[in-house]
């Protein structure tokens, strides 16, 4: 895809998690797979307001070569999740408040109260808290991605892969109205899991769908 078209969809994204209130202020980052390279977002730009100039490419030694502007501070985590996933083509970090709410929580995404949450994710596990842009926050957090496509970082936000930016992009909607009704179903006192015949029925469907 020319390098024009991959901007104008990372541009359309960044838009779209700011209309759906996921992406707040400078926070969050996204990036994909740019030929042997990484199109990531710069460093303080706001995704729902992104540039063509905000967007600018990398190695997977996150070099780069912009005067102006640098790649944002989750490059080496993203440039990770790529290295481990070559299924993995395009990545969300956002601060969404639902699913931040959870990361804050120290609580996992793990309850099995939504056929659709298991089918898509297993499980949102949660990664130790580590200063962004931190080596001990790549550390602490790619290791998950070996099982899982997404992740909670504590007291932090979310990190998503998925095999294309409209998957990233969909998966973190549904992560987010996940941590929602989660999050109703404490306020409503009760809520019941699926049983684990359906768990296992959904687990068969993930393996047929190569999940
Ligand atoms: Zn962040």
């Amino acid at each position: 895809m020319h390098e024009h078209n991959t901007k104008r969809l990372l541009i359309e994204v960044g838009k779209k998690l700011g209309e759906k209130n996921l992406s707040p202020g400078t926070s969050g980052n996204i990036s994909v797979r740019y030929k042997k390279n990484i199109m990531i977002s710069a460093s303080g730009s706001a995704l729902p307001d992104l540039k063509p100039e905000d967007l600018f490419t990398m190695d997977f030694c996150c070099n780069f070569n912009n005067e102006k502007k640098k790649p944002s501070s989750a490059k080496h985590l993203h440039a990770k999740i790529y290295e481990m996933r070559p299924d993995i083509n395009a990545i969300i970090h956002c601060h969404a408040p639902y699913v931040s709410s959870f990361a804050v929580a120290h609580m996992p995404l793990s309850k099995p109260i939504i056929s659709e949450n298991v089918f898509y994710f297993g499980e949102i596990p949660l990664a130790d808290y580590a200063m962004p842009s931190s080596d001990a926050l790549v550390k602490n957090t790619a290791k998950f991605f070996d099982e899982h496509d997404a992740v909670l970082m504590a007291n932090h936000g979310i990190i998503i892969g998925g095999k294309d930016l409209k998957d990233a992009y969909y998966k973190m909607q549904t992560a987010e109205t996940y941590a929602q009704i989660y999050l109703n179903s404490m306020i409503l006192g009760q809520s019941f899991d699926l049983s684990p015949e359906h768990i296992e029925e959904i687990h068969e469907l993930r393996k047929v769908f190569g999940k």
